[in-house]
């Protein structure tokens, strides 16, 4: 790497060093921002035009095949948002009311709420600190202690039924390892890489190595569609029947109402998948412009004391979503008063999320250890990340 022309050191200069950077003049930085143009504004007018906004159109499929050639995956499945993805993917890949889903302690809450919302329990374990993702050695001792053989939870009675890793701010996760454990037991994993479009590990894209992964594609992700999500699988049939389920489980007919099971109104939109075929179009552009943002933030603070930038892959294997630095030292206090520092600045920073078992509504639900997953929430700071900024630096 070049020898950067400035290196920021003290780690209480960032926020003024961020606004000077970022904010010349003084308006308040987010940490993500979508980015429309043109191209999202044709495509809105088209599809208005057209009067296919709602359920039928032909935007849905045409964005479907985009995303499955851009992922490699075989099937593609777009739906409302990646928490409705999240629960019906886990439900075709077997989760049933009652039955245990292992999930790393440390997530946005979307991933233990898709698991309640099926009638599932959430089943933290501990995330790994290179990472941040789930730590596929703590996944294998848990289950050898609590389940055994024959994946019963002796503690609860219940079926440990599936696997969900998720990949932070866009880098992918050890799905490989996690993969192989989930093999050992005969568990199928569903890989939550709403983060994570354009990221790969080995040349393979995250959400491919489990039975299903599932996109998002909200406000905040790398593109947008409003709201949105997508299943990607190799697997037609799993596909096929998410696509059913998700449309009210109607059977084909040009008039009856046959419905064979009790459905989900989860598909997307036309409209919806009309602005985000405009965003495909950009996509490159975007991963492009979040890896040079990322290279710069990690060149520019590679001699910051007390903290390092959070680069765990290459930039050519994740998406750079979301940029962080790590405290050296796991402590609250001195995070919030960066935090504090930095929204004073008109820097919109956030730390990573709280701990998943200790949020309320998930209290009481089994829960390994978790020394990493506390570390890690009290020494992560996310840092503006929106594409547009990579304009801003050399
Ligand atoms: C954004 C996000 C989700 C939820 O996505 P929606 O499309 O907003 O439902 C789930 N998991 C993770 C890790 C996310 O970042």
């Amino acid at each position: 790497m070049a020898i950067p022309s400035r290196w920021l050191e003290k780690l209480d200069e960032l926020p003024s060093w961020l606004a000077a950077q970022f904010a010349p003049a003084g308006a308040p930085v987010g940490l993500h921002e979508p980015e429309l143009g043109s191209l999202e504004e044709e495509a809105l007018v088209a599809c208005v035009r057209s009067g296919f906004v709602s359920s039928v159109g032909p935007a849905v499929r045409e964005f479907e095949q985009r995303l499955a050639a851009f992922t490699g995956a075989g099937e593609a499945v777009a739906v409302v948002n990646a928490t409705a993805g999240l629960q019906v993917a886990l439900r075709l890949c077997g989760v049933r009311p009652g039955d245990e889903v292992i999930v790393p302690a440390v997530s946005f809450i979307a991933s233990a709420n898709a698991i309640v919302h099926l009638g599932a329990v959430p089943h933290f374990v501990d995330i790994e600190p290179d990472y941040l993702g789930l730590d596929p050695e703590a996944v294998r001792r848990r289950l050898k202690v609590v389940a055994g053989g024959d994946l019963v939870n002796r503690h609860t009675g219940a079926r440990i039924a599936a696997i969900l890793p998720v990949h932070v701010f866009g880098h992918a996760c050890r799905i490989e390892e996690i993969c192989a454990v989930a093999e050992e037991f005969g568990l199928p994993v569903v890989e939550d890489a709403a983060e994570s479009l354009g990221s790969h590990v080995a040349d393979r894209h995250t959400g491919r190595f489990g039975r299903a992964g599932v996109l998002s594609f909200n406000g905040n992700k790398i593109i947008t569609t409003g709201g949105g999500g997508a299943i990607i699988t190799d697997d037609l049939t799993l596909a096929n029947h998410a696509r059913h389920l998700t449309s009210q489980a109607k059977c084909p007919h040009p008039w009856e109402f046959e419905h064979d099971e009790a459905g989900f109104n989860f598909r997307m939109p036309n409209v919806n998948a009309a602005l985000g075929l405009a965003q495909m179009e950009r996509l490159p552009e975007l991963l492009r412009r979040k890896r040079r943002l990322a290279a710069w933030y990690a060149s520019s603070l590679s001699h910051l004391e007390g903290a390092r930038f959070f680069l765990p892959r290459t930039v050519e294997e994740s998406n750079c979503w979301l940029n962080a630095i790590s405290l050296d030292l796991p402590d609250k206090g001195v995070r919030d008063a960066l935090l504090g520092a930095l929204h004073g600045a008109g820097v919109l920073a956030r730390p990573l999320w709280n701990l998943l078992p200790a949020q309320k509504p998930f209290r009481g639900f089994p829960a390994a250890d978790v020394p990493m997953a506390r570390a890690a929430c009290a020494r992560f700071v996310n840092l503006p990340s929106s594409a547009r900024l990579a304009d801003f630096v050399s």
